[in-house]
């Protein structure tokens, strides 16, 4: 067990919290949409959080740490669903929601503190020069730019820009190193991969420089459909449309979008199932000439809806992605999902083949994004949860019809993603935190090189049963 007090001493002068309700809140994120990580994280705590003000701060917090050989969980806003923020072998949870400024807004790029929220970034942005980011999350009004990166993958504008890992999509990044005396790296073009979806596994991000594009008042533009296909194929051509500049293209099974989208619940049928849009405003007159050519009615459109919806609905990026999922938890709380997609260029009828497949039991939801310059679709199904067992059998299903499955229910970055590990983070792991004090127990390939991959059992981090 570490000196704590040792450490709070090493850390006088920086915001620390020990008050062990507070210290849990702290350490916990949206691992428990998935009842696997439910039934195994739900006991995970920290033991202190410290909260940084400025890199000097966060070089002291490192440095006392590694003495000590204390473990560090960076923490932005905490919205991470496949428990990503979880600090599973206890130690400090280094919270950097205060350190959220943006620095420098200008035509092109944005470069701004690791928790800035991403909202407050395109404020800035927009304020600065009418520009936007890319991408962001479902979370645009509570996630922090630096746990989008390490965190996230993708979402609203990936239609148009692909996801964050993709080249071009995050400009630099300044990394602090987990050493005796940290060092901070800058790391751009393919060395962004390193830290890239790494969890905060082998370094901290200080700064980050994102690249813009033109913002736009966008319209929210809900479209319904009798049957799934015509929806999933009326999406697909308005993905493709390339003339017609949209930011979020999404679909919803019926019954879903009637029964969880409560607070739209009157536009939309319950045999409806929807497709989900933001549109330019300048393009909204060819996107309904799109509707026209298809056999859909537009049910809701933001730029004529009555003042009092426009004030009260919410944005329709809250009913995409995890959103969606979120809605349905509130309406069923025995409701999980899956994270899969539907590769390029049989999507369609992948997506048509495991609705026939499952029925009921797993509701579509797709969110279209373009894949080197083609459009596809992530699924981000609702499942109707029956036991584990039942949840790895619909995972293997997916994965022999040609869908691979980022697996919401395991907390391994390797696990929830490609099932391989990534050289190039591992590699920066032992240059990075050669005590191996970041994030513990969420590289498998760091934790447990002979693990196999091939084979079907689950990682399980020996620290979870501190
Ligand atoms: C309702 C809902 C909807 C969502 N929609 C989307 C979506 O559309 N697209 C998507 O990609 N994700 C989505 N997510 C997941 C999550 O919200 C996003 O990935 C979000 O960007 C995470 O940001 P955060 O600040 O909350 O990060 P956290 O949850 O605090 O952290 C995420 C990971 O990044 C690490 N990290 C955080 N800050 C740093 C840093 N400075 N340096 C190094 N590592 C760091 C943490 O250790 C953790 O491993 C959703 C989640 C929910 C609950």
């Amino acid at each position: 067990m570490a000196d704590l007090d040792g450490l709070a001493a090493d850390l006088e002068g920086i915001a620390i919290e020990t008050h062990p309700s507070l210290v849990k809140q702290k350490s916990r994120d949206f691992f428990w949409y998935s009842p696997v990580l439910k039934r195994q994280l739900d006991h995970v705590c920290g033991d202190l959080v410290a909260s940084p003000k400025s890199e000097e701060e966060v070089a002291r917090i490192l440095a006392a740490c590694h003495a000590r050989d204390v473990p560090v969980t960076v923490r932005g806003a905490g919205t991470g669903n496949y428990g990503q923020a979880m600090p599973l072998a206890g130690g400090l949870v280094l919270d950097l929601a205060g350190m959220n400024a943006v620095k420098r807004a200008g035509p092109g790029s944005v470069v701004a503190e690791p928790g800035a929220i991403l909202a407050d970034i395109d404020r800035a942005t927009k304020a600065a020069c009418g520009q936007e980011l890319r991408m962001h999350p479902s979370t645009y009004r509570t996630a922090s730019i630096a746990g989008f990166i390490a965190g996230g993958s993708g979402g609203v504008g990936s239609v148009r820009w692909g996801g964050l890992r993709d080249l071009g999509n995050v400009a630099r990044v300044e990394v602090m190193t987990m050493e005796a005396e940290p060092r901070k790296l800058t790391l751009t073009g393919e060395d962004l991969h390193k830290v890239s979806h790494a969890y905060g596994t082998n370094g901290v991000i200080t700064e980050v420089e994102m690249p813009l594009t033109a913002a736009h008042d966008w319209v929210d533009v809900i479209v319904g459909f009798d049957a799934l296909t015509l929806a999933a194929a009326f999406a697909d051509g308005v993905a493709r449309h390339d003339g017609i500049l949209t930011k979020e293209v999404g679909v919803v099974a019926a019954p879903a979008a009637h029964d969880y989208f409560l607070r739209h619940q009157r536009y939309i049928a319950h045999d409806q199932s929807v497709a989900l849009i933001m549109v330019a405003p300048f393009a909204v007159d060819a996107l309904v000439s799109l509707v026209a050519r298809s056999r859909g009615a537009v049910l809701y459109r933001s730029d004529t809806a009555s003042e009092s919806d426009r004030r009260e609905l919410p944005p329709l990026y809250e009913l995409s992605w995890n959103h969606t999922t979120l809605r349905a938890l509130r309406v069923d709380p025995t409701i999980t999902y899956l994270q899969s997609l539907y590769p390029y260029p049989n999507h369609l009828a992948k997506v048509a083949a495991i609705a026939d497949v499952f029925g009921d039991e797993v509701m579509t939801h797709l969110e279209f994004v373009r894949f080197d310059g083609v459009i596809a679709c992530f699924g981000l199904a609702l499942v109707r949860y029956s036991s584990e067992e039942r949840l790895d059998e619909i995972v293997r299903i997916h994965e022999e019809m040609g869908c691979p499955v980022f697996n919401p229910h395991r907390y391994t970055l390797e696990e929830g993603g490609m099932k391989q590990s990534d050289s190039a983070q591992l590699a920066f792991k032992r240059e990075a935190d050669p005590k191996g004090l970041l994030n513990p127990g969420k590289m498998i390939a760091w934790e447990d090189p002979a693990f196999d991959f091939a084979g079907r059992q689950t990682y399980l981090f020996p620290g979870l049963s501190r």
